[in-house]
C-alpha cells in the first residue's frame, strides 16, 4: 500500500505559501502505517496536473490531491481527475443546499461557479466540508489507483481529513484491523547510524512497520502494528522493541510522542525526590530555561547561576583563580568546581555545570564545540565529561543542554 501526495497550487510553486498541508497529511498517514513514496507540487494548470495524475496513477495505490476544489477558474483538480477517470461530476445535494442557504442568509449574490463546489466525481464518496463549501472526494478504484481529493485551505482540509477521510482509509486498507503505535525515543545516536543499525528490520518489517523521525538532536522510532486484537499487537510491538533494544538500547531513553528528554529527566528526578541546580557558562541559562519549560519542575529545580565571564565564575561560584589561570575556563577542573559550588551553595542533591566554546572563534586554544559538563552528586565524587560538538553556535548550545540531561540520566 503506497500513497502519494500531490499539492495543487501555483502559490506553492511561487514560494508564497508553505506546503503545510502535505506535512499534515503525511504525518497522519505515517501514523496510520500508510507509506508515502512520493510528494509533489503542481501549479493550477490542467495539462501539467493531468501529467502528474497519470504518473501518480502508474506508480501509487492511493493518490491524495490537495487544493483546487474551490469555485474559481484556477480550481481544476476535481474536473481534471474526473476527466482522467472518464467520470462525470454530479451534485451533492446537502452541500448544494448549504451553499444556497449561505447566499440566501447573507443576502449575497450567488454566482454559478459557486455551485461547482458541491460537485463530486460520480461513483466516489463525497466528503463533507465542516468549515467551508467545497466537498472532498474519495474514489475507490476496484482495479486500479484510488483517489482522495481534499480542499486547499488548512482550516477545511484538516477536519475533513481527520473526521471524514481517515476513517474511510482505515476501513478501506486495514478492514477490521486496528493500528497500535509505540514511539521509542533516542538520544546520543544520529538518525543515520540508528537507521543503519536497524536497516534490515526497517526494510524487511511489514507488521509492525518502523518509521524513523529526527529532530535536531533526538531521534524517534514509531512502531505501528496492525491487528484485530490489542494483545496480539502489543505482543508484536514488544518483540520488535526487544530486537531494537538489543542493538541500540543504550541510546533509548523513553517512550511517547511528546516525552522529550527533559520531560523524562524531570519525571525521574521527581520519582527519586532529587533536587537539582545548575551553573552555566556557554549555555547562558539555556539548560535552566529548558528545565523551566516543564510544568511542575519547581519540585526538583531550585535554581542556578549564569557565570559567563571568569569574573562571574570567581565571584558567584568561588571557582579558584588558579584553576581559571592555569587550567582555563574550559577545563575539567573548572567544570567540576562550578558543579560542586552551585550544588553546595543551593544545597541540592545534584549540581550540573556547563563550560565550553560556543563559537564563532576558538577560546584558550580550544576549538569551537569543545564543552565540559560537570556533575556533582551529593555523597559522590564530582565528575566531568568532555564533548566535541562540531556545529554552529546554536547547535553547540542545544547539544550541550541535551547532553547535560543525558549525563544526569546515566
Ligand atoms: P478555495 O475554495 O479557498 O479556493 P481550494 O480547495 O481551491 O479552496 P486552493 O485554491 O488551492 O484551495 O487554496 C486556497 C488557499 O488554501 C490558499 O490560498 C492557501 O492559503 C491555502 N493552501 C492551499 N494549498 C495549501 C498547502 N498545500 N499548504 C498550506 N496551505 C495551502
Ligand atoms: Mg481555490
Amino acid at each position: 500500500m503506497h500513497a502519494e501526495i500531490i499539492a495543487v497550487g501555483t502559490e506553492i510553486l511561487l514560494g508564497q505559501i508553505v506546503n503545510t498541508n502535505a506535512t499534515f497529511v503525511a504525518k497522519r498517514l505515517a501514523d496510520m502505517g500508510i507509506d508515502v513514496y512520493f510528494e509533489s507540487v503542481v501549479g493550477d494548470n490542467e495539462s501539467r496536473l493531468l501529467k502528474e495524475i497519470k504518473k501518480a496513477d502508474s506508480r501509487s495505490d492511493l493518490v491524495i490531491l490537495i487544493g483546487g476544489l474551490g469555485p474559481t477558474k484556477d480550481d481544476l483538480t476535481k474536473q481534471t481527475v474526473a476527466k482522467f477517470l472518464g467520470k462525470r461530476l454530479i451534485e451533492d445535494s446537502k452541500a448544494m443546499n448549504k451553499i444556497v442557504r449561505y447566499y440566501h442568509e447573507t443576502g449575497k449574490t450567488m454566482t454559478e461557479n459557486n455551485k461547482l463546489q458541491a460537485l463530486f466525481i460520480e461513483d466516489s464518496i463525497a466528503l463533507k466540508n465542516e468549515t467551508g463549501f467545497a466537498v472532498g472526494n474519495y474514489f475507490k478504484n476496484a482495479n486500479g489507483t484510488d483517489f482522495l481529493l481534499l480542499p486547499g485551505p488548512p482550516s477545511e482540509m484538516k477536519p475533513m481529513f481527520v473526521h471524514q477521510a481517515q476513517p474511510i482509509l482505515q476501513e478501506a486498507y486495514f478492514n477490521d484491523h486496528l493500528l497500535f503505535s509505540r514511539v521509542l525515543r533516542f538520544f546520543g545516536i544520529g538518525e543515520s547510524l540508528l537507521v543503519t543499525k536497524l536497516e534490515d528490520l526497517i526494510d524487511g518489517q511489514t507488521n509492525p512497520t518502523i518509521a524513523p523521525y529526527a529532530k535536531t538532536s533526538e531521534v524517534t522510532l514509531r512502531l505501528t502494528a496492525s491487528s484485530k486484537s490489542e494483545d496480539e499487537a502489543v505482543n508484536l510491538l514488544d518483540q520488535l522493541e526487544l530486537e531494537i533494544a538489543k542493538r541500540v538500547g543504550e541510546f533509548m531513553y523513553g517512550y511517547g510522542d511528546d516525552n522529550s528528554l527533559v520531560a523524562v529527566i524531570v519525571e525521574q528526578l521527581k520519582k527519586k525526590k532529587l533536587t537539582i541546580s545548575a551553573a552555566e557558562s556557554l549555555t547562558a541559562g539555556e539548560f535552566q530555561s529548558t528545565l523551566g519549560s516543564i510544568s511542575g519542575v519547581s519540585e526538583v529545580f531550585l535554581g542556578g547561576v549564569v557565570t559567563y565571564s571568569n569574573k562571574a565564575k570567581e565571584q558567584l561560584l568561588n571557582v579558584s583563580h588558579d584553576t581559571l589561570l592555569n587550567k582555563g575556563a574550559v577545563s575539567e577542573e573548572t567544570a567540576k568546581e562550578m558543579a560542586t559550588s552551585v550544588r553546595t551553595k543551593l544545597g541540592t542533591d545534584i549540581g550540573i555545570s556547563f563550560t565550553g566554546v560556543a563559537g564563532p572563534t576558538e577560546l584558550e586554544g580550544q576549538p569551537v564545540g569543545t564543552v565540559w559538563i560537570g556533575l556533582s552528586i551529593k555523597g559522590k565524587e564530582t565528575t566531568a565529561k568532555l564533548y566535541h560538538f562540531s556545529s554552529n553556535r546554536y547547535l553547540v548550545r542545544e547539544r550541550a543542554v541535551l547532553s547535560g540531561l543525558d549525563y544526569i540520566r546515566k
